[in-house]
């Protein structure tokens, strides 16, 4: 079904010590055990709740190792076994997505879903038996849908977007990594995340105004009782999405503006694909209205996996920004 191959999560940070002083009261409760999540408007108190409900809803009770045993474990478990899967983390800036996505080295139960991914598929292909793995990465980067790699000679070059009648849409002159261990995975993802846009924005200085991709492929040969060989490829697609943040917001003008203008039309591009998908209704996914669903499309939809985390603040001052976000992620549902 539809329906199952698409995950979306919510997962609410605790207050910062700047909601705190600035003496912010919370509007966010879940209920974990039934994945349910309840906002409150702060500006009408005897409204009731507005209620979600998702495949799983974390607060800060909840641990990122938690989270990935749950609902990431068994997307990258069919990664290994040859199928495409995506995860993606959504929200406005601030809210918990490179928490979730790179996480923190101390205490271990919140590492992030991409060290958990690299050690869980370099455990797959060491535990293999009569199986040999070839595991490449790449890292892309869209920025003012322009398409980047951020591993490539120059970072600076715009890459054109393909389609090869077998491969699907590719990007030319991607620079593809072969990868042996978790720690050279690791390094390579540091070393492209360095090479990655930064913009200043009133929300938070070091704020991401770009989608980037960070892809594990993984060719897997197995090798039967007769000595046949059996070819499989599997992808994982890591996607660290821009701020969802409203351009009023954040203040912007001029180039900024523009740049806001284009992350907005991507991130709602991606909205439409994946209600599409929820639906399994329609004939037509809108793939082709943005450069990040195009280059996602073989790893969206048919027996692949996509996994969203929505994540939210607490905080009654982030209010329209959480309830968008809320809203965005029920669309997904
Ligand atoms: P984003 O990537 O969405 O801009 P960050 O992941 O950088 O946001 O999170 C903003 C701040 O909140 C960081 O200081 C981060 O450590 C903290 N934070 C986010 N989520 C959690 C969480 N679940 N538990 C504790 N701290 C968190």
């Amino acid at each position: 079904m539809a329906s199952e191959s698409v995950k979306v999560v919510v997962r609410c940070r605790p207050m910062s010590r700047r909601e705190r002083e600035l003496n912010c009261r919370p509007v966010v409760a879940v209920d974990g055990a039934r994945g349910w999540c309840f906002i409150r408007n702060p500006g009408a108190p005897d409204e009731p709740p507005k209620q979600f409900t998702f495949d799983g809803a974390y607060c800060m009770d909840h641990v990122t190792e938690q989270i990935y045993n749950e609902i990431a474990y068994p997307l990258v478990e069919g990664v290994t076994e040859g199928y495409n899967g995506t995860i993606f983390a959504y929200g406005q800036t601030g809210s918990g997505k490179s928490f979730t996505m790179q996480g923190l080295r101390e205490p271990s139960s919140q590492r992030g879903i991409i060290p958990r991914a690299f050690e869980h598929i370099f455990e797959s292909v060491q535990c293999a038996e009569n199986t040999k793995f070839l595991v490449r990465a790449s890292y892309l980067e869209i920025y003012n849908e322009d398409v980047r790699d951020l591993l490539g000679a120059d970072t600076k070059q715009k890459l054109e977007l393909k389609e090869h009648p077998e491969k699907g849409v590719y990007v030319k002159g991607l620079s593809m990594h072969t990868v042996h261990s978790v720690a050279q995975c690791e390094r390579i993802m540091e070393t492209g995340w360095k090479n990655r846009s930064v913009g200043y924005t009133l929300m938070n200085k070091d704020s991401s105004r770009s989608h980037s991709i960070f892809t594990i492929s993984i060719e897997i040969c197995a090798v039967d009782e007769r000595g046949k060989d059996h070819l499989r490829a599997g992808k994982l697609n890591l996607v660290d999405l821009a701020g969802s943040e409203r351009q009023s917001k954040t203040g912007a003008t001029g180039e900024r503006l523009k740049e806001a203008t284009k992350i907005n039309l991507s991130l709602s591009a991606l909205g439409n694909v994946i209600s599409a998908l929820v639906d399994g209704r329609c004939k037509h996914i809108p793939f082709r209205d943005s450069k990040l669903t195009r280059l996602l499309q073989d790893s969206l939809g048919g027996n692949t996996k996509t996994l969203m985390v929505a994540c939210l603040s607490p905080a009654d001052n982030n209010y329209d920004e959480t309830l968008s976000t809320l809203r965005y992620a029920n669309r997904a549902k």
